[in-house]
């Protein structure tokens, strides 16, 4: 028997082995990815849950593989935090989404924002705010059209820090949302300290409207509790009519998901595609 379990450990060991092997080359394909511009910001539209009018986008990036196709984040992501190279794809989005604004205001089109996703590495790195005026004075932009969305969990890290951080950000003028609420465990103390913009309701929270009793009432209380804090909300992984309708009823300002559009590259972007169908 302890010979047995002996063996087990080993195959179990080197099974690790091989996925921190697996791991590193990953990080290292990405870092090529990233200089060899392979990877490319989609932008998914963020709707007006009234009217159904796109207010803005958020820029989700993708990795465009010369063998393998298009690869989500989730597949990567990952790879990326743990080598540290999620800093550099954060930064290069930024500047992406700040480039794309400028050119969609160019061309004549009207939008709110586009929200990038900020890593908790990147965000409590020291400099983000630095950075960030860098990006958008390069690309002629109001700060306000830049919206940094920061998962609840990577500020709840470290509260007094973030606090710290998201006061430089507001002061230069960006928009800050908190990416998957309802998922962390914030005080509701701490989250009106915050002083953010927006709350994002977590697609987990949104896929079993309307039928879903516990669903219901977390989303009902989030919107509830995001008014009273004089904040927005916006609710993604939006997928079909009903949900927009219960969501619409709660009084949920924005609706983000697959029923009013996929991610895409900005050529492919349908403007004038008003309702969900
Ligand atoms: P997230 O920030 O919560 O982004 C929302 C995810 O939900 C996106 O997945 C989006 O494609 C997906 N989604 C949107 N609508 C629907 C829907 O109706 N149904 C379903 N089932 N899914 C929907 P995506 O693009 O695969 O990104 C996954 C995660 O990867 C993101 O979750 C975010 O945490 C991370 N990520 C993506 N791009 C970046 C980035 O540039 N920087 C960082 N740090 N993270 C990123
Ligand atoms: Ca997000
Ligand atoms: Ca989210
Ligand atoms: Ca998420």
């Amino acid at each position: 028997a302890k010979g047995s379990g002996r063996s087990t450990y080993a195959f179990y060991s080197q099974d690790l082995t091989n996925q921190a092997r697996q791991r590193v080359e990953l990080g290292t394909a990405l870092r090529q990815a990233l200089e060899q511009r392979q990877l490319v910001a989609y932008y998914q539209p963020v709707h007006c849950l009234r009217d159904g009018r796109i207010i803005g986008f958020e820029a989700l990036v993708r990795w465009d593989h010369p063998d393998h196709g298009l690869i989500s984040p989730a597949a990567f992501i990952p790879a990326a935090e743990e080598s540290g190279l999620i800093s550099s794809i954060d930064r290069w989005m930024l500047q992406q989404a700040c480039r794309q604004i400028r050119g969609w205001l160019d061309s004549g089109r009207s939008l709110d924002f586009v929200a990038v996703n900020i890593s908790s590495r990147l965000f409590t790195r020291g400099e983000l705010d630095l950075h960030v005026s860098q990006v958008l004075a390069e690309s002629r932009l109001e700060p306000g059209y830049l919206m940094l969305e920061i998962t609840e969990s990577a500020v709840m890290e470290d509260a007094d820090a973030a606090m710290i951080i998201l006061d430089r950000l507001r002061e230069l003028g960006v928009r800050l949302a908190i990416d998957d609420f309802g998922t962390g465990y914030s005080s509701l103390a701490r989250l009106k300290r915050m002083r953010v913009h927006k709350l994002k309701i977590d697609q987990g929270f949104v896929r079993g409207l309307p039928h879903d009793p516990e669903n219901a009432a977390i989303t009902r209380s989030v919107i509830g509790l995001a008014h009273n804090l004089g904040l927005s909300v916006v609710a993604e992984g939006v997928e079909t009519a009903e949900q927009a309708a219960f969501l619409l009823e709660e009084g949920c300002d924005l609706g983000q998901g697959f029923g009013f559009g996929r991610p895409c590259a900005p050529e492919r972007i349908e403007w004038d595609l008003e309702r969900m169908h």
